[in-house]
């Protein structure tokens, strides 16, 4: 599967409006950072996406998405849910399934109470199919399974995607010397501020982890950089990427810091031969491949 980062950026984007620091002034693409979101594409053709935030219509048109079989909510805050009625075109011939807990789908409907409402016909409403879920759903070859997790005071999900291969079933059912090793599973974890025990299990050990880290400094509802990569570290993913990240650092920075952090824990960098951990800003655009 391919995942495409739509975007990486906290709450308000980056730049911020009406801001004058220099990361909202840098002229590095890699400092653009828009509001977070995640497109999933499936070997056989599977198309998703984890939330749809303002600039949801920007960052498809920019990934070329032509289509989407089902979209997979983490929370219902602005930053994540308001770019929803752009899925219109999308959903013209056949309805997109919106997955979430309780809470999200419940904010969601109020938010977008018009899509739900008899009277308004015409003038184009997108055509959306609620769904609440509490276990894995099936989307052609790929699962998302819900990860319950802490945003501040809010039970928000992350989403674990994981790919089925032709022999081997699910990847994350693999097991290897009595450790689970799912070498096809990523795992997204945004606005997370703390992951229960019994997530940490379904998390498992992802090849691939892209966790929400806003700044260095604390936060109430997100974890800082480091308390993002520690997390990481206990989880044992490859390949680690920060998002949702605010304009405290330009990316060249947030690369040296998540250096700097695996030198001091002594953790090897992958080299490309196997073996090693990558931890990294996530930036928008960019693809991963597992
Ligand atoms: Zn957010
Ligand atoms: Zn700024
Ligand atoms: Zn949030």
């Amino acid at each position: 599967m391919k995942l495409t980062i739509l975007g990486s950026g906290t709450s308000h984007g980056i730049p911020v409006l009406g801001c004058d620091c220099p990361v909202c002034h840098s002229e590095d693409i890699l400092d653009k950072r828009m509001r977070a979101s995640l497109y999933i594409e499936g070997d056989s053709g599977e198309r998703a996406l984890i939330d749809t935030g303002p600039e949801f219509r920007l960052q498809a048109i920019r990934a070329g998405i032509k289509r989407l079989d089902g979209i997979f909510l983490t929370h219902a805050h602005a930053d994540h849910v308001h770019g929803l009625d752009d899925v219109r075109p999308l959903s013209r011939e056949t309805p997109l399934p919106v997955y979430g807990n309780r809470e999200t789908i419940e904010e969601m409907r109020e938010r977008f109470s018009y899509i739900f409402k008899e009277t308004q016909q015409g003038g184009g409403k997108p055509r959306i199919i609620p769904r609440v879920v509490s276990k894995p759903v099936a989307l052609g070859g790929l699962t998302f399974t819900p990860i319950p997790v802490k945003h501040g005071m809010l039970d928000i999900l992350g989403w674990k995607i994981e790919e089925k291969t032709a022999d081997t079933g699910t990847a994350a059912a693999k097991k290897t010397s009595g450790v689970e090793a799912a070498p096809g599973a990523a795992v997204y974890l945004t606005d997370t501020s703390e992951i229960p025990a019994a997530s940490r299990e379904i998390i498992g050990k992802p090849a691939v982890l892209i966790i929400g880290a806003l700044r260095t400094r604390p936060a109430e509802t997100h974890f800082s950089f480091e308390q993002a990569l520690n997390a990481a570290v206990e989880i044992g993913a490859a390949e680690v990427y920060l998002t949702h990240i605010c304009h405290d650092y330009l990316h060249g920075e947030i690369v040296e810091y998540c250096q700097n952090f695996m030198e001091e824990r002594g953790l090897k960098a992958a080299n490309g031969m196997g073996g090693g951990v990558t931890m990294t800003p996530a930036y928008d655009c960019l693809e991963i491949t597992l």
